[in-house]
């Protein structure tokens, strides 16, 4: 089984006038190629979907991990220089069995309102509609129908504060390697939930939204 693995991060505040830049992250560090697997922290998305796949003998080709802190629009020099990357990889190691990304899900460039969508779009039109897609997101994520489209499955974080990003990474990993065994069978649904949990009670520690 031939995989692919990537990550872009960043929480988008569009009220924010403060675009960011790639020098939000570099403080990061920017990841390419097979730096990317050297370059992550134990308890991260992306670890928990490297662990995951190593541990089924996956063959995992990574590809590009770019990662910055919330803020401002994404300017689009960075949110191209990423799917650019990507693609290039991708094309370079057809055909793939599966995608499995680590994104926040809330990301906005000066571009487009939709960059994780634009992103599983990319991925999608390279690979063909065959290849499994999964990505890890952020609770806060705003899934649009366009991410929706595009992935076979999406996974959010379940906590917040969030303590599950290694478990959420492992999630996706996991349905990656089952939709391409194809041992179990696997939906997908997209149903809004009609629920906004104000800022002040938005824990899964205690009250309503733990519940
Ligand atoms: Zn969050």
């Amino acid at each position: 089984m031939k995989i692919a693995i990537g990550e872009f991060h960043q929480e988008t505040n569009s009220f924010n006038p403060f675009p960011s830049t790639r020098k939000d992250y570099e403080v990061f560090g920017i990841h390419k190629g097979r730096e990317v697997i050297a370059s992550v922290d134990p308890s991260c998305a992306l670890k928990g979907i490297i662990d995951t796949l190593d541990g089924e003998g996956a063959d995992i080709l990574p590809t590009s991990r770019m990662w910055a802190n919330a803020g401002g629009p994404v300017i689009k020099e960075v949110t191209e220089e990423f799917i650019a990357d990507l693609s290039r990889i991708l094309r370079e190691n057809l055909p793939l069995d599966g995608v499995c990304l680590s994104l926040h899900g809330a990301t906005q460039s000066s571009q487009s309102d939709d960059v994780c969508g634009d992103i599983l779009e990319t991925v999608r039109n390279i690979t063909g509609p065959h290849t499994v897609i999964t990505a890890s997101l952020d609770l806060h994520a705003n899934v649009t129908r366009k991410m929706v489209k595009n992935a076979d499955f999406l996974c959010g974080y379940h906590t917040y504060p969030h303590v599950d990003f290694y478990d959420t990474g492992a999630r996706a990993a996991r349905l990656c390697l089952e939709g391409i065994k194809k041992d179990k069978r696997l939906c997908r649904g997209y149903a809004t939930i009609p629920m906004i949990v104000p800022a002040s009670s938005f824990t899964t520690l205690t009250g309503l939204f733990q519940s």
